[in-house]
């Protein structure tokens, strides 16, 4: 937990709606490490975007701990907190719309983006170059392709030398050549900015780009793929999730352990 960029303990996230709370996250441990992507994957409403505005100091969690660039979230004030974020993260979501301004060309706007963040306006340049956007400085964001307005937009995000960037399925709307582009951006962005870089997504393309993968259910980190492993994960409290198809081999959802001291293996009976 020290070392990572933003790290998250045990974290449970509630909101009030009209038919009741719903329990979005469940106790979920993760951290994101400088120079590493991390993807994390499930089914609608499992909790992602939850999860990605947690890490990304948007919310705070109704429990649990969020620790980014080293600072408790838990500990600021909302003043305090949103000044870290400005500082310490990049935000991209789904909708190239809702990343840039539309009307206005790419420079100006980095460059306005840069003046928020107190950066270098030269900033703006350099970003546009390393996203491979310099001929396309002057155009407004309705007169790119949507890969092209992707990656003006992790251009924008990364203004002011953020540590931590984060992306909602920055994918989604894109096709197979744009979403490889926006892929090896991330990629090459995490190995030569030593960015921490956590990305929600359902994409192969997106997947293969990650050196993790924590896929998420119910609320709670299910299992995680490291080198093309996959392993179920036990979280801080102990709790390991089963799939759902051998919770069914469990009717009644009591079940006897059998625990080998010797062997260090463990063996679920239903009871
Ligand atoms: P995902 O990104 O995986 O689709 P979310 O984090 O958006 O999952 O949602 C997890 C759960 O929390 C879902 O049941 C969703 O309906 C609920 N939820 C998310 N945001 C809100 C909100 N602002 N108010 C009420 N319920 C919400």
């Amino acid at each position: 937990m020290a070392d990572a960029v933003v790290a998250c303990r045990d974290v449970v996230q509630i909101y009030a709606s009209e038919r009741g709370t719903v329990q979005a996250l469940r106790g979920v441990d993760v951290d994101a490490h400088a120079g590493s992507v991390t993807a994390v994957v499930g089914p609608s409403g499992s909790g992602k975007s939850s999860l990605l505005r947690l890490l990304a100091a948007i919310d705070v969690p109704a429990a649990g701990e969020v620790t980014l660039t080293g600072r408790s979230l838990g500990e600021l004030s909302g003043r305090r907190r949103r000044r870290l974020r400005r500082r310490a993260v990049g935000f991209v979501s789904q909708r190239p719309a809702d990343n840039l301004e539309p009307g206005v060309p790419l420079r100006r706007q980095l460059r306005a983006a840069a003046r928020f963040r107190q950066a270098e306006l030269a900033a703006a340049d350099e970003l546009l170059e390393e996203l491979g956007l310099s001929t396309r400085a002057g155009h407004r964001p309705g007169e790119l392709s949507g890969g092209e307005q992707q990656r003006a937009a992790l251009a924008r995000a990364l203004i002011g030398g953020p540590a931590l960037l984060v992306a909602d399925e920055p994918t989604a709307e894109l096709d197979r050549t744009a979403t490889v582009d926006v892929c090896a951006s991330l990629r090459r962005l995490a190995a030569d900015r030593g960015l921490a870089v956590v990305v929600a997504t359902h994409d192969a393309a997106v997947l293969a780009a990650a050196d993790r993968v924590l896929h998420l259910r119910d609320g709670a980190v299910q299992s995680a793929t490291l080198a093309g492993e996959q392993r179920a994960v036990i979280d801080g409290a102990g709790r390991v999730q089963l799939p759902p198809e051998v919770v069914a081999w469990f009717p009644n959802q009591r079940v006897r352990l059998e625990v080998d001291p010797e062997t260090r293996t463990v063996r679920i009976w239903p009871s």
